[in-house]
């Protein structure tokens, strides 16, 4: 055994899962067509390619000898619950081994399906929600509505599987209204954790042909995904709202999100539970206000620049 790989899984940081995690594919490729997403349309295709269940579940027994700190696995396929049977079946043959894991899934399961999947270890699910607003969820493609997403937040809330939701700010087409929309969606679904990010047009998405045809792209050579320090930018904005707009609303939301008394009681409780978990807390408390304080000093160096470029004589 590689003692250089097992240090590696100490140190390894997630936000999310309990650590040691080790993350792994079953599979490749998603079905769905969400218009934004990098991975299935310029990589890993829309078909789902997966390995039997059979040798999913014989490498996590393996796994488990291999690695006995480890504490969580985490499936990392797009999504891993896209060939339901097969999921069902690799939960029902990983509740024998006594494992915890976890895995991206969207939001369109029902109670039965995961309940059995909680019986057989699993513990969170990572989950694409993108926005609150109905119509950009059409525009995105996402092929799960906003009932949907509500009936399967309360049912993984039912069966005690915890969600970690993602959502997108800056997806076609954004408003100041959509915002609202979508901080008030994510305080309703009041999900254990959220991260929020900002739409990032890649060549070889649907979203990058639209917004080249549209003209959604505020630099027309359209490198400006990342600042320089490696804070994500937003690219696009729209004839109602600007780009500035939509990169300051993400810390907005993540306040509005956060600073509310349950998930602050419910961050204190697993502090409380986990000694490790309490230190864990406190470094990610510090480094959101130390990113959200960068965010915020890049974002006045943006409008100085914007400033003095219109204020320039032509
Ligand atoms: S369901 Fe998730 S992985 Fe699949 S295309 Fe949509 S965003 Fe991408």
């Amino acid at each position: 055994m590689c003692t250089g790989a097992i240090s590696r899984l100490r140190s390894t940081s997630s936000a999310t899962c309990c650590i040691p995690t080790l993350s792994l594919y079953t599979g490749r490729g998603c079905p769905a067509q969400c218009t934004f997403c990098l991975w299935p349309q310029t990589i890993g295709g829309h078909k789902y390619r997966v390995r039997s269940a059979q040798n999913v579940a014989d490498e996590m027994a393996y796994m488990k000898r291999l690695f006995p700190q480890v504490r969580e696995f985490f499936f990392d396929d797009d999504t891993f619950t896209a060939n339901l049977p097969r999921a069902r079946e690799i939960a029902r043959k990983l509740g024998a081994l006594g494992l915890t894991w976890s895995c991206n899934s969207r939001a369109n399961l029902d109670y039965d399906t995961i309940r059995q999947m909680k019986d057989g270890g699993l513990r969170l699910f990572l989950v694409g929600y993108e926005s609150g607003n109905e119509q950009i969820l059409k525009n995105i493609k996402k092929g799960v509505t906003k009932d949907e997403m509500r009936r399967f937040t309360r049912a993984c809330h039912q069966a005690g599987v915890v969600i970690h939701g993602t959502f997108v700010l800056g997806l076609p087409v954004e408003t100041r209204e959509t915002i609202e929309e979508s901080i008030r969606f994510a305080q309703d679904l009041d999900v254990f954790s959220i991260q929020v990010s900002l739409a990032a047009p890649y060549p070889g998405t649907e979203l990058y042909e639209q917004a080249r045809l549209n003209g959604w792209f505020r630099q027309t050579d359209k490198t400006d995904i990342l600042h320089d320090d490696g804070f994500q930018d937003s690219s696009l904005e729209y004839p109602e709202l600007s780009k500035e707009e939509i990169f300051e609303a993400v810390e907005r939301f993540y306040h509005r999100y956060y600073l509310r008394p349950k998930p602050i009681l419910r961050i204190i409780r697993t502090m409380l539970e986990d000694k490790d978990v309490c230190v864990r807390r406190l470094r990610e408390g510090y480094e959101f206000f130390k990113s959200m304080a960068q965010r915020r000093s890049d974002l006045a160096t943006a409008r100085r620049a914007t400033t003095q470029t219109t204020a320039a004589p032509a």
